[in-house]
Order: structure tokens, then sequence, then C-alpha cells
């Protein structure tokens, strides 16, 4: 996907989403995919760019620009998160819906995939401009979301707290009625589900589950490094203690920490909150992220960042299996070669869909206004995330293709499906 975008398709220029194209127009050879899907397939549905006056506390109006990208709707409502941070740019949240389309068909959600953010510095901003910028965000939006059009979440810079605001000013815009299924991942108080928290770490961990059962073993025993221990790091790293597992290394921004005999994972996720960083964890001996990476492991779940393995470092890491907790840790090159020498990676797209797995709980609850414990939350995601690793290792052996690769053509095959039975490629 070499080839230049015209002028007039600049929002699509991004290398988030030429990577998703690929991935795409290489799955699409794979499955034999009807030409006019692909077609349709490769471009969003609407792209929506808005103006945001903020009142800032020294009483000065600040103009941010928001962004919601509604990529595709044929299994469902549009879903994904909001993101503020000071690269959000329209490319991005092109690339980033398009995933969000191809997270939720792989993982058999009745959902479509969208993204949305505000390029600003959320750290920088007062709790009162934050509100008055989400709320005013919200209104720009508001005609384009809502509980059976497009259901936003928290991302990167944004929380309960956000989603909270957002559903509080849609509600205003409805006469005032509370609308709690119009957003997913708010506080429990309002609508928002149990094990929504830990979701994604809990996902991670069942992936990992599955994949060791694949390989002939189990968690009990199993080294694993992780890297990155915030919301999904932490956790993953909590529930494989429970099974059994050695957390041997982790790490954060400030750098990361090694033990050999495994770390008690419940203490240190105690030190990690009272100093907010694993830095200097009594008993451990620092590592850096990069020969962190390359420890001798079964496991490695990269739970921090995109692109951290990539044609540079592939050929040293030694973990035998690979969950991708983060969104893009492994590149495409890197996947390759790992690939070729054996080891098993566990893609995002199904290793971290525990987030919205339980987001589309969220969502089902919120419209019944029934709302289920914590046990059957934990139990239905892992019915829905082994039963969609399942489905693309089935796929994977019979083809004989990266976990990636195969995930993606799953992915396309049900919207395919869908798209055909819909009759609305050309549209
Ligand atoms: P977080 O902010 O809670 O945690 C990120 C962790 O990564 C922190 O420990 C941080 O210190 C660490 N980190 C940052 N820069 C690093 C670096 N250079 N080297 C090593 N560690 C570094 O974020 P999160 O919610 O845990 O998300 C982590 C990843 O998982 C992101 O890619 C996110 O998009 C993805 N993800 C999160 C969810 C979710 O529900 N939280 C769902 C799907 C995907």
């Amino acid at each position: 996907m070499n080839t230049p975008f015209p002028p007039s398709e600049s929002h699509l220029d991004g290398p988030l989403f030429r990577n998703a194209l690929q991935n795409l127009v290489d799955c699409a050879k794979i499955i034999n995919c009807d030409p006019n899907v692909l077609e349709r397939l490769k471009k969003p549905r609407r792209s929506i760019v808005v103006s945001i006056p903020v009142r800032m506390d020294d009483y000065s109006v600040k103009v941010f620009t928001g962004y919601r990208v509604q990529y595709n709707s044929t299994l469902g409502p549009f879903k994904g998160g909001i993101r503020y941070h000071q690269n959000v740019d329209l490319p991005e949240v092109v690339g980033l819906a398009a995933l969000m389309t191809f997270k939720n068909s792989v993982l058999g959600l009745p959902l479509g995939g969208a993204k949305g953010g505000v390029a600003c510095e959320p750290g920088k901003l007062s709790r009162t401009e934050k509100q008055n910028l989400t709320r005013r965000f919200t209104t720009e939006i508001s005609h384009y979301i809502g509980p059976t059009q497009d259901i936003p979440a928290p991302d990167v810079g944004t929380d309960p707290q956000t989603m909270a605001w957002m559903m509080d000013t849609y509600s205003q815009e409805k006469g005032g009625y509370a609308q709690p299924a119009v957003v997913t991942g708010k506080p429990v108080e309002i609508g928002g589900s149990l094990g929504r928290n830990h979701a994604t770490g809990l996902g991670v961990v069942y992936v990992a589950e599955k994949a060791f059962e694949k390989k002939g073993r189990t968690l009990k025993d199993a080294k694993i490094v992780i890297q990155g221990f915030g919301n999904v790091g932490s956790f993953a790293a909590q529930f494989a203690h429970e099974r059994g597992a050695k957390i041997i290394a982790v790490s954060d921004v400030n750098g990361g920490i090694f033990n050999g005999d495994g770390f008690d994972v419940p203490k240190l996720m105690d030190y990690m909150k009272e100093t907010k960083s694993v830095k200097g964890y009594p008993g451990s001996t620092p590592i850096s992220n990069e020969a962190l990476l390359e420890l001798e492991c079964d496991a490695l779940f990269p739970c921090a960042l995109e692109n951290q393995i990539d044609e540079h470092n592939a050929e040293k890491i030694k973990a035998k299996i690979i969950v991708e907790g983060a969104n893009g840790p492994v590149t495409n090159v890197a996947t390759k070669i790992l690939h070729d020498r054996g080891v098993f990676i566990a893609p995002d797209v199904i290793a971290n869909g525990g987030g919205v797995i339980v987001s589309y709980f969220e969502w089902v609850q919120d419209i019944m206004s029934f709302f289920w414990d914590e046990d059957e939350i934990n139990g239905r995601l892992k019915t829905i995330i082994t039963k969609a690793f399942e489905n693309v290792y089935k796929f994977q052996q019979e083809k004989n293709i990266d976990m990636r690769l195969a995930a993606m053509s799953c992915s396309v095959q049900r919207l395919e499906k869908a798209m055909l039975l819909r009759g609305l490629y050309p549209r």
C-alpha cells in the first residue's frame, strides 16, 4: 500500500491506517474477498471534525479540534473509545476506527467500529477545563452518537469521569432523561459494569491460557515477562500469578525490575500504588525496557506501547509465546520474523479484546436496566474471548499463516458475509 493518497484523501494518510490497509489487502487474497466489499472496507463511512471552544480557567477561550470517525456499522452500532492526547489527528483516528471495526468483528460482537479524540494535553487541563471540553465535544457530536447509533468509551487520556460527563451532556440534550447506554466505561453508580476495570488484563490471561494449552502446557510455573504495569499489565500479572505463573520481570515508563523466582504480585501492586512506579521494588534487580523484552521466558506480554518489537529486536526475542496486551506492540515485519522462528503471537485484536467485550456487556445491561454480578461477567468474557481465539487458531492451522493474518481474515470474512447479505456494500 505504498501508493500515495490523493489530496482529497489526506485524512487516510497515516501509518496506522496504511498498516491496517496492508493487512486488509493481504487477508483479502487469502479469503478470496469480494472485490466490492474490499473496496468498501478500505474507507471509513463517516469522518467528523469539530471545533470545540472552551472557556479556560483564565477566562480566555481556546478552540480545540475534535474527531469522531465512524468506520463501519454493518454488524451493529459504531463502538470505540475517545482519546485525549496532543498527537491526535484525523489519520490516526481513522486508523484506530478501522482497527476497532476488525476487532469487534473477529470477537463476534454485534458492533461496528469507530474511534474519536481531541487534540489536547489532558495533563495540562484543570478538572473544570476538561469537563468543559468534554461537554462541548459531546454536544458537537451528539447528532451522531446514541445508544443505537454510536457508543463511545474511554481510551488514552479519558476515564470513567469523562464518560460520566459525556453521558450527562447527552442526557440533557434528550430532555434530561438519563441515557446510560450512550457510553460505556462509566462509573458503576451511573450504569457502569462490574468487572470493566480489570477486563482487558483478565482477557489477556484467558488468551494466554489458550495459547499455552495449544503448546500442551498450563500457566502453572510458566515464566512470564510483562512490559507495562498500568491497567492492562498489572491485572494481567495478577490473574497470571493467581494461576501459578511466575512473573519474573515487569516494567513501566521509568524502567524495569527482575526477579528470577517471580514476584509476589499483590505486594508489587501495593508498592506500585504507593510509589507510582515499580522501580526500586525490594528484592528486585533493575533492568532496562529493551533488555526486559529479550529475557529468556515462556511468555511475553507487551502491555505498554505500540511498535516495541520490530525488525531490530525480533531476532533477539526469546519468549515462545507473545500475548499482545497493548495495541500494535509487534510490527508486521517483526510478526513475520517471529512466526518463521516458531514464536506464537496472540494478536492484539483478540488478546486485548476483554475491554470492549465487557463494554459490550455494559451496553447490554444498560439497555435492559438489569445488572449482572462479577462472576457472570467474567464467565461470559471467557466464553467470548476463547471462542474467538479458537476460531482464529483453527483458521491459522488450516492456512498455515500467522495468527495476525488469520485474525484479520476471520474478521473480514464475517464482515463480508454480513455486507453481502445486507446488500449494502455499494453504499
Ligand atoms: P496505562 O496508561 O494504564 O498503562 C501503561 C503502562 O505502560 C504504564 O505502566 C506506563 O508506565 C507504561 N509505559 C509507558 N511508556 C512506556 C515505555 N516506554 N516502556 C515501558 N513501559 C511504558 O494504559 P493501559 O490502559 O494499561 O493500556 C496499555 C496498552 O493497552 C495501550 O496500548 C492501550 O491502547 C492498550 N489497551 C488498553 C485497554 C484497556 O482497557 N485499558 C484495552 C485495549 C487495549
